[in-house]
């Protein structure tokens, strides 16, 4: 039997993987009047599997009202253009990260790293510049069924964000930790800020959620919130 196009982890909330083994994913959260909003979008090859994903759903793309960026990397915004583009919908990310989607440059790498200086001069890498309808900044709740509250933890890029869906109880923990054969860091060289984005993890430790959701990786049902803080305590960036 083919594999379904997106799971349901929550009522009205869809994980997309984009790739084998779910080594990349977008969601879809689907509001009670069939309002869609998309977060991440994948790479430049996604948006069919996306369109795949939304018409197994239901969805039109004309129900896509707002796509919602975790942060500027081509692995996330390589969609973008394509899917702006097909849905109409608006475009919103963290203040620190819109520059980057409008000029399709992918933040600086952590130069401290051998892998990031060698990233940094391959040409490409980016992604189409589209054009961001909306900045939001930390805290703020966008109006997705329930609310959708933004979590900066910067590091991973400037902008990058966590998302934490009120009403199902599932955080999108970003590229702040990977779960990719167990839970993991994002590779060095993908940072602006390798350090920056361990500290910032930790906010992930404080957060309430039922389900843990990655952007790489399978999503965590069973005590996610102890495998985060487990994981954090023993990458010694947590101590309680
Ligand atoms: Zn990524």
């Amino acid at each position: 039997m083919a594999k379904a196009p997106a799971t349901e982890i929550r009522p009205g909330v869809y994980r997309i993987p984009t790739a084998p083994w779910d080594l990349v994913n977008s969601y879809a959260f689907v509001d009670d009047d069939g309002q869609v909003t998309l977060v991440d979008t994948g790479t430049k090859a996604a948006p069919k599997k996306i369109s795949a994903a939304l018409s197994w759903i239901g969805s039109a793309p004309s129900q896509v009202t707002r796509i919602v960026l975790t942060h500027a990397h081509p692995d996330h915004a390589g969609g973008l253009n394509t899917l702006a583009n097909e849905t109409g919908a608006d475009v919103v990310a963290h203040e620190a990260d819109a520059p980057s989607l409008r000029s399709g440059r992918t933040p600086a790498r952590d130069l401290s790293s051998f892998g990031g200086r060698l990233l940094e001069r391959l040409p490409g890498g980016g992604f189409t510049p589209t054009e961001v309808a909306e900045e939001f900044v930390d805290g703020q709740v966008l109006d997705v069924g329930g609310g959708l509250e933004v979590v900066h933890t910067p590091g991973h890029s400037p902008g990058h964000v966590a998302l934490l869906h009120h009403r199902s109880g599932i955080l999108i923990t970003g590229d702040s930790i990977f779960n990719v054969r167990g839970l993991r860091w994002s590779p060095a060289f993908f940072c602006t800020n390798f350090q920056l984005t361990k500290k910032t993890a930790t906010r992930l430790a404080e957060l309430d959620y039922e389900v843990a959701a990655f952007t790489h990786g399978p999503q965590i049902t069973d005590g996610p919130r102890d495998a985060i803080r487990d994981f954090l305590r023993r990458e010694r960036v947590a101590t309680d």
